[in-house]
């Protein structure tokens, strides 16, 4: 596949630390539960953790909602999270990419049964021109064009996560 990078490692690392520190001023002192959603913002998650000063936790959860390069739509739960890690916290959900805004939606509904003290929603990349339902996060790190993307976590049929950027494939 010819990738070509759209957010370099370095670009990357820079706007992570800026939301790391966006993050510490929000929370002054409390703690907080980074909550993973599996599999794609797990490069992210542990870049933004080892950045954030404050008392952090760390969670995970895991849906489906892809297939390839095209979404089905609907959502399945594959690894939920426990009641008792999530009741009377902070929870900030953190994602590799909101799309049609459907994974976030449904997330942050479930996450709320759950009773937590507050959830935000904390996500790499904005794909706007494809939202389907309304959402907006609470911290973005870039906003891009409709581009399939690869890599620092993203997949294509599972492969290429382990690109240490974010690229796309260049169609010829
Ligand atoms: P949404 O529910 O917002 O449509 O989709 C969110 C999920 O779709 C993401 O967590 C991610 O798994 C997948 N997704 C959306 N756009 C892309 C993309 O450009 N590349 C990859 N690899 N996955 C994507």
């Amino acid at each position: 596949m010819n990738i070509e990078v759209l957010i370099s490692e370095e670009k990357l690392q820079e706007r992570i630390q800026e939301i790391a520190s966006e993050i510490e001023k929000d929370y002054q002192g409390e703690d907080v539960v980074f909550c993973s959603v599996l599999k794609g913002a797990i490069f992210f998650t542990v870049d933004l953790m080892k950045k954030y000063k404050g008392d952090a936790l760390i969670d995970f959860i895991r849906v489906s909602s892809y297939e390839g390069e095209n979404s089905t739509g609907k959502i399945t739960l594959k690894i939920p999270l426990q009641k008792e890690h999530i009741e009377g916290k902070n929870i900030i959900l953190v994602e590799d990419i909101v799309d049609t805004g459907r994974t976030f939606n449904y997330l942050v509904d479930y996450v709320k049964d759950l009773n937590p003290k507050s959830v935000k929603t904390c996500v790499l990349l904005d794909k706007k021109a494809r939202r389907i339902e309304h959402f907006e996060a609470d911290y973005v790190g870039f906003s891009i064009d409709d581009l399939f993307v690869i890599g620092y976590g993203l997949d294509y049929d599972e492969k290429y996560r382990n690109l240490p950027y974010v690229g796309y494939v260049k169609k010829n």
